[in-house]
Order: C-alpha cells, then structure tokens, then sequence
C-alpha cells in the first residue's frame, strides 16, 4: 500500500504523556504540511511485526521512546555512530529501499538546547553531571563530542557510572553520591540527568554550596519546567537552561527527515507545547 501523506509516531508504552504527537502535529499545521504524527502504544512483544509493518501502511518513520531505545538497535538495518555510541535511538527512518535506519537524537537536541539558550563553551572548563541512566549516555557522548575537557560523573548506584567510565573513557570521573556536591567546584556545565526533582518524585537535595556563578546549568526534568536546582543556580548567578528545549531540538532531525523541512524551535513552538 502505497500513502501519498506521509505518516509519523512515537512508539513506546506507556505513550499517552508523550508531547511528541503535539509538538510534531504543530509544526506540520505551521508549515502547512500534509502529513500526520501518531501516538502508538506497543508493548515490547510487538515492536518486531509493527516495525515490519508500519512502513507498508505510509509511516516514513518514527520516534522511539521507552521501553523500546534499547531493543531497536538490534531491529535495525543501519544504526548510525551516534546512536551505537549512546547504545540506544530515538528516531527511526523507514527508507525507500526497505532498510530501517536508526539514530539517536537526544545528544543533539541536548548540546542545541544548551548553545540556543545559553552564552556557553563547553571547553572552558569540567562538566558535572548527575545520574547514569538512559539520558546520561546520550547526555555524556555528546559533551566529549564538543570537547569538555572533563566529566564528573556521579550517580545513586555507583556501579552504573563506572560502566559509563569503563565505555567512555579517561575523561569521565566517577564521584560516589554522597559526594556529588564536590563535583560542583570549578565545573562549568552541570547537568542533572536523573529523574530527581520530577514532580511525584524524590526532590534534588545535592548540596549546592559549591556551585560557581560561572557554571551554566541545565536540567533533564522539565515538569516542572523551573526546577529546585535550576531555581538554586539562578540564586547564585548561574545561566540556567530548562530541559524542554532539548525535547524540542531533538525533534528537528526526525521531523526533517520525514516531511522534508527543518523547523523551528522558537517561542511559539515553545508556548504550544507548553499550553498542552
Ligand atoms: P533512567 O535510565 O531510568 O535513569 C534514571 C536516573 O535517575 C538514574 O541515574 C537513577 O539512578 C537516577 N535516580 C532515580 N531515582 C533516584 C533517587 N531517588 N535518588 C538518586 N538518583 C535517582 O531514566 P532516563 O531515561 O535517563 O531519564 C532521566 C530523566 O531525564 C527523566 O526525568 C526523563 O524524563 C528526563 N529526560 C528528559 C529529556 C528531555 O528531552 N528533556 C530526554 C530524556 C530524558 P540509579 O542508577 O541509581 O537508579
């Protein structure tokens, strides 16, 4: 079957929270694009026989979210240095000659988000950053690609931050927890990767004192869009950049290659998210 209106969607369970279907169904409104972005529930059972079929029923593509970032990799035809590197993608493209093409955009909507919003160099000095889950990975391979000299590394489990080492390299330095706040001195790039400060979850509480008003700091969590920490840094000075953007910005590349334009992240694209 052949659809002459490019379709698109995020695949994940759960699904319904996703601002994606939003955030992608606005821009193809803005830029009067006839084509269409879906939420699609799948459970992990399926993602195999959907991936085979959605590109016979006009999906050019799609975005890729949790449980499946990991599990698709092994499904797909081409992954591409950034996606193997980060061990996970985010945004398949379905080609015409039938290859299932994998990328991982979060390292980019990341770095995009922090140079958009902020006056920052990333080769000044050491970046601190908080937690080793899934996010991390992206968040971690993307800093080294834009030359920080240094990472501090700490995470709840420590475990999982010397795995980050161990793959990563010598410029990662693991910091046990109770010690993060240590991590802060002379960092300037400090990024809170965990879920922590999330509303419904366990606040922030890493001691701030040694946070330098020169650091710019940035935040994962983006509901609430102002977090504690962001809250804090500001106090002290610091550039403060929000994670919203970076859900924005990571979205450009798939969109791009699907409907054929690259949009714009602004404050219009912004407020609508927002206003969902
Ligand atoms: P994940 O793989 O589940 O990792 C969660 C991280 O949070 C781990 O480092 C975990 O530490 C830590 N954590 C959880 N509860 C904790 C607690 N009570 N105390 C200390 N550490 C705790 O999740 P993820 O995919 O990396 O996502 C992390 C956050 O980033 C989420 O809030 C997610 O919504 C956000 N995110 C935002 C964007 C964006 O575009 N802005 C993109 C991706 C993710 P342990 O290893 O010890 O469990």
């Amino acid at each position: 079957m052949t659809n002459k209106i490019p379709l698109a969607g995020v695949i994940g369970a759960p699904i319904a929270h996703s601002k994606s279907p939003d955030l992608h169904n606005y821009w193809l409104k803005r830029y009067g694009i006839k084509g269409h972005y879906v939420p699609l529930h799948i459970e992990q059972g399926d993602l195999e026989g959907v991936l085979r079929a959605l590109p016979k029923m006009g999906f050019v593509g799609a975005n890729v979210t949790i449980p499946h970032k990991e599990r698709v990799l092994a499904l797909a035809d081409i992954v591409t240095d950034r996606a193997a590197l980060i061990g996970a993608a985010n945004t398949l493209i379905f080609r015409s000659d039938g290859k299932l093409h994998a990328d991982n955009t979060d390292g980019f909507g990341f770095i995009e988000n922090l140079r958009a919003n902020a006056d920052w160099n990333p080769e000044v000095g050491p970046a601190a950053v908080f937690g080793a889950g899934g996010a991390a990975r992206a968040v971690i391979a993307s800093l080294l690609e834009v030359g920080v000299p240094e990472i501090r590394l700490a995470n709840r489990t420590r475990t999982r931050a010397d795995a980050l080492k161990e793959e990563f390299g010598t410029k990662i330095n693991v910091v046990e927890w109770v010690q993060a706040g240590y991590m802060l001195e002379g960092a300037r790039t400090v990024v809170n990767t965990t879920s922590l400060g999330m509303v419904g979850k366990t606040e922030f509480k890493v001691p701030l004192d040694g946070l330098e008003k020169d650091a710019v700091v940035t935040d994962l969590v983006y509901t609430p869009l102002r977090t504690a920490l962001l809250k804090a840094a500001e106090k002290k000075g610091c550039q403060t950049v929000d994670g919203l953007g970076m859900l924005l910005y990571q979205a450009v590349p798939g969109f791009e290659r699907w409907y054929g334009l690259r949009p714009e992240v602004d404050d219009a694209t912004r407020n609508f998210v927002l206003s969902r």
